[in-house]
């Protein structure tokens, strides 16, 4: 266009007054932003030649990233609430956006392309900064503007809360775990009697009155009895976080245009139903407003991998904590969402297809599966260094993989490198390695794998986003959308 040595993406040329701005790779693989015409002083960059006209080759910056949203509203994250179908996308290494869009961009889904949790940023070494930055350009690239969320995802306490709010996301996820004690799933009842009977009467008054011995009709069929023990429990071991949410939502998301979820999810037992009406109940007695609610559901949602459990379990758990959501009007949200294929048609039907489905990590796997293609040499050593680590990543997730079950890569030929992503225990060891991966160093400091990934997957990125779309495109599948991309297509 202005330089045959760039490679300008198509839908990446966009117009603000008498400017003209687009993406572009370079012939190095470096992505940039071109910009011509007046508002090129606003950005930081080089003077270069483009359109004709004098213009600046800008990099794909957080700082630049706050300028374009401030021209272009369509960058600007935004809330999922009213939107039936919500997909929290994740993006690890700040590069799947594109591919993500480009699948879903004339479905009925809304993506949450920036999802990130403080763990993530830690293993990353990455900001909620750049996290969103690698959003807004990708949405920028595509020329996406039917809008995308912004997730800061299980956060815990007021500081984490008021920096992603601060960085514009527009989804918090409340965590609300270590207030959850978890000890309490399985004490005897004496010491719940006990313990309960220490509460103060302010607090046990309110809620006999309210749960105690009462049963509370949830739909027409459905009803939920509290017994006195199981009130007891309940109390002791959800309260707290009820308290936690109250407080964060007053101090900090209150009168702001965010989407507020509840986590109660990563508990060692599964969340009742009783539980769950408690807990949401609660948090709308005292104005919370919230968008979704994640319970533990019964079975096991593992990283990057199918369900584990009996699938008619599930959907009879299943099907109960989406009336309560439904009933009280937000979505029930599925965490660990990645690959849990034979549950999404339940999640579909029991919602009638309002939902919040997260997934994160397969976006990952994907790219070791780019340079499981591309770069053999390279996918050996992040793999036998995975293996050789698995201990220290098994502190962050938890999995129950068999590494006597992945083959040794001595016997694999490298064309067949890419089909080790398809094997679950050898997924579940390269999806909870990745931040030990990137952030490996060797003696002189340089970076062990992090540059050599970013490189191939730059020059591949067709393959990537292609991977992605295969991928992702299966979930939306089996959740009933139609999808009509790369050989995946249905009819339903
Ligand atoms: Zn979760």
């Amino acid at each position: 266009m202005y330089s045959e040595k760039l490679y300008v993406f198509p839908n990446s040329i966009h117009k603000h007054k008498d400017s003209d701005f687009c993406i572009a790779k370079t012939e190095e693989n470096e992505k940039v932003m071109i910009v011509s015409g007046p508002d090129k002083v606003a950005f930081d960059g080089k003077d270069i030649l483009a359109f004709g006209k004098s213009g600046k080759q800008c990099p794909l910056s957080s700082e630049n990233s706050l300028i374009i949203r401030e021209l272009f509203s369509f960058t600007n994250p935004i809330r999922h609430k009213g939107h039936k179908i919500s997909i929290g996308l994740g993006d690890r290494l700040g590069l799947a956006s594109g591919g993500h869009i480009r699948l879903l961009r004339n479905l009925d889904v809304f993506p949450v392309l920036a999802q990130q949790s403080m763990r993530e940023l830690n293993l990353t070494g990455r900001t909620y900064e750049d996290v969103l930055a690698a959003a807004v350009w990708a949405v920028f690239q595509e020329g996406y503007t039917k809008g995308f969320g912004a997730d800061g995802d299980h956060l815990k306490t007021h500081e984490e809360v008021k920096y992603a709010l601060d960085c514009g996301f527009t989804m918090i996820t409340l965590d609300c775990s270590e207030h959850i004690p978890n000890g309490l799933d399985c004490a005897s009842q004496a010491e719940i009697n006990t313990r309960y009977a220490d509460l103060s009467d302010d607090i046990t008054g309110e809620l006999e009155n309210m749960y105690l011995n009462k049963t509370v009709s949830v739909d027409t069929n459905t009803s939920l009895s509290f017994n006195s023990d199981d009130f007891k429990r309940i109390v002791l071991v959800y309260f707290p976080a009820v308290k936690h949410a109250i407080d964060i939502f007053n101090n900090q998301v209150k009168g702001k245009n965010v989407d507020f979820e509840i986590s109660i999810d990563e508990t060692l037992s599964a969340t009742s139903p009783q539980a769950h009406y408690f807990v949401a109940n609660e948090l709308i007695k005292h104005g919370v407003e919230i968008t979704g609610l994640a319970p533990r559901f019964v079975g096991e949602f593992q990283k990057g991998i199918d369900y584990k459990g009996d699938i008619s379990g599930f959907e009879c758990n299943f099907s109960v904590h989406a009336i309560i959501a439904k009933m009280f009007g937000y979505k029930i949200s599925v965490h660990s969402g990645s690959d849990k294929f034979s549950v999404f048609p339940i999640v579909n039907k029991c919602t009638d297809g309002r939902y919040h489905l997260k997934t994160a990590g397969t976006n990952w796997l994907e790219a070791v599966r780019v340079v499981a293609m591309k770069s053999p040499e390279l996918y050996r050593e992040i793999h036998s260094f995975a293996l050789s680590n698995l201990t220290e990543a098994k502190k962050y997730y938890h999995i129950t993989e068999d590494v006597g079950n992945i083959v040794d890569l001595c016997h694999v030929s490298d064309h067949m490198l890419p089909d080790c992503l398809n094997q679950d225990d050898a997924r579940q060891v390269l999806h909870i390695t990745y931040g030990l991966i990137l952030q490996a160093k060797k003696e002189d400091g340089a970076a062990m794998f992090r540059d050599r990934i970013f490189d191939v997957l730059n020059v591949h990125e067709s393959e990537y986003y292609n991977n992605l779309e295969i991928h992702i495109g299966k979930h939306l599948t089996e959740l009933g959308i139609v999808v009509n991309a790369k050989g995946i297509s249905v009819e339903k």
